[in-house]
Order: structure tokens, then sequence, then C-alpha cells
């Protein structure tokens, strides 16, 4: 039942069909990407080439496995979606890349999660469109090569620092997404409002944004949210008043955190004295993985200013003790 999660439901991949944008045209803000895609991407076709492999990188929800399949659409070609994880051996690989047509796009989501030998297997596909495999083990074993088809890998990960540089350096094209502003934010939430039948006026729309953590897998989910409230307990349509209403009954306070940022935020002031405090010691005082505090709750609390990554650990900025409105400790006694 949280808001903030790495991954969608698949109650979600239900709803999200109707509305994850399809087009360049439709994909709302990340101006920066969105310029430089076209132009890469017009480049590309116009010369008949496969697209430079590419990266995107940024926290979980802000729209990388959106961009692959806009890409895909772009270019024409069709997507394979695969992640890190799943791919378990080089052979897994190896099967996914022979099954690529010229043009197609590979993409691997949490990229910097495969293993040290599917990754080497990537190395001369990615960059010759060879493929190098070892074949059966012992004295009998025998390498192959075969010639791929020219295809685009696109990779998505949480964090590039976790990438190796190998991997990184065969990337021609590197985009890195931002958390969404309250606009963008209220323009994708009136569009996705529009397509899954939702009655929603303006002073709404920017109420749930302003409530969704820079994030449009945020914003989509608390709309759903919304619309039940203002479909049971008012007139279907979500104003601000509902908006604010159905929010705060699920304690998603005014600044979008929920209990899991409050939680934290807590722990650092009250157990920690606000810091410095190292990510393990942090982990287990709330009873989270190291990783979904790095790639899931931080980034986004360090964006807004309210913690903050030094030398020595983390620690909470004066705008977390004004949130609670609790005292800062003296920090001369
Ligand atoms: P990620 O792969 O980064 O975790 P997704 O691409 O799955 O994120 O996006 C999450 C949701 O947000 C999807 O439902 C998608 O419809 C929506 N979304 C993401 N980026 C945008 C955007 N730029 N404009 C409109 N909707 C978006």
């Amino acid at each position: 039942d949280r808001f903030i999660s790495a991954v969608s439901a698949p109650v979600e991949e239900q709803h999200d069909r109707a509305i994850r944008p399809k087009t360049l045209a439709d994909y709302t803000g990340q101006p920066v990407v969105k310029e430089q895609m076209e132009i890469f991407i017009h480049a590309a076709r116009q010369r008949e080439e496969a697209l430079d492999h590419t990266l995107i990188f940024g926290p979980p929800g802000l729209g990388k496995t959106t961009l692959a399949n806009i890409i895909a659409h772009e270019m024409g070609g069709d997507i394979k979606t695969t992640s890190g994880p799943i791919i378990e051996k080089a052979g897994d690989l190896a099967a996914l890349l022979t099954n690529l047509e010229a043009g197609d796009i590979l993409f691997i989501d949490e990229i910097h999660r495969l293993s040290s030998n599917v990754e080497e297997i990537l190395y001369p596909a990615m960059e010759d469109y060879q493929l190098d495999i070892m074949i059966g083990e012992g004295p009998s074993a025998r390498s192959i090569k075969l010639d791929l088809p020219p295809f685009t890998l696109v990779g998505a990960t949480t964090r590039a620092g976790s990438l190796t540089s190998p991997l990184r350096d065969r990337f021609g094209i590197v985009q890195r997404l931002e958390f969404y502003n309250i606009e963008d934010l209220t323009q994708i939430i009136l569009r996705s409002a529009q397509l899954s039948g939702s009655k929603i006026d303006e002073q709404g729309a920017k109420e749930v944004a302003k409530r969704s953590r820079g994030t449009p897998r945020i914003a989509n989910r608390l709309l759903r949210r919304a619309r039940d409230y203002a479909e049971v307990k008012g007139d279907g349509v979500i104003t601000e008043d509902v908006a604010n209403l159905a929010l705060n009954m699920l304690s998603v306070d005014e600044r979008g955190f929920d209990h899991m940022d409050r939680r934290l935020l807590l722990v650092m002031i009250e157990k920690f004295a606000g810091g410095p405090v190292g990510i393990d010691s942090l982990a287990a005082a709330i009873s989270e993985e190291r990783d979904t505090i790095e790639d899931v709750l931080e980034p986004y609390l360090i964006q807004q200013g309210y913690i903050m990554r030094t030398s020595r650990g983390r620690v909470v900025t004066d705008h977390a003790y004004l949130h609670f409105g609790i005292d800062k400790p003296d920090e001369d006694q």
C-alpha cells in the first residue's frame, strides 16, 4: 500500500497501457532529453542506421521504460524488454540477441544488475554487432562467433554510478531524467485523467501534482485514489478540496512525503541527532533495505533539500526540522 515504490503493480500495468505516452510529442517535461533525442532519432533515421546505444538513468517512476518504448516507436523498430536480474546466464542473453532484427531495440532495465559473465557478451555485441560465445564445457567446449543485425541497446538504471566503466563507455547516448516540476506533473495528470475518463479540474490536478514527489508514476497512482474518493464521497469531480481530503486520508502530506519519508527523517532527527549517520545504520534503524533508501527514498529528499550527503554520512537540513516543527539542537552545546 505504499505510494513510493520502485516497481509498478500488475493492476497498474493495465491502467498504464492506456495512458503511457507513445510518442516524444506526448512525453511531457524533460525538455533537454526530449530535444536531444528528437535530433538523434531524426539523424539516425535519415542515415537509415540504428540509433546509438542509449543509457537512461534516474530514480524509479520518472519515465525510463516509457522513453525506451518511445525510442522504438519513433525509430520504427520492435522492442524486446528484459532486465538485469532476469538474465542469469550468458546463453539467455545470446538467445535474446540472436532473435533481434535490424533496427530493433533491446531494452534492459536495471542494467547495473547484470552479472559480469553476461555483461562481457554485451561488449562485442554493442561495439561490432558480434556475438562471441562459448558452447559446451571442458575439452569439447568451442567458441562461436555470429554476426548480429544492427540494433540499439537501451539500458535503464537508477544509478549511473553502479555501472562498470567498460559498459558505460559503450553507450553513445547518455540521458539523465530529472524530477518533474509541478506544471509538468499537472499536465501529465490532466492528460491521464482524460484518457482514463476521470473528472478533475485544473486546481485539483495541481493539488495532486504538488504531492506526487516529482514522479509521474506516483502522480498517476494518486490520481486513481483521488478519483475513488471523489466518486464515493463527492460528486465524482476531483477538485482542490477533494484532492486535499483524499491525499490526507492516504497520509501523503503537503510536501508529497508519505509515512516512510517521514519515518526516515524523524529517525535521523530523533535517533541520530540530525546526523551525520551512515547508510547502513540508517537502514537498520528503519528496517529498510539500503538499496530502497538510496534508490527510492533519498533522491527526492536530497533534491528537495531535506537531506544532504556528506563525506561522514547523511545529515538532515533545517528544512526537515521546520517541516516537523522540531527545534534544532544547539550545535555549540
Ligand atoms: P521508470 O521506467 O523510470 O520506472 P516508467 O517509464 O514506467 O518509469 O513510468 C512510470 C509511469 O509514469 C508510466 O505510467 C508512464 O505512463 C508515466 N510517465 C512517465 N514519464 C512520463 C512523461 N514524460 N509524460 C507522461 N507520463 C509519463
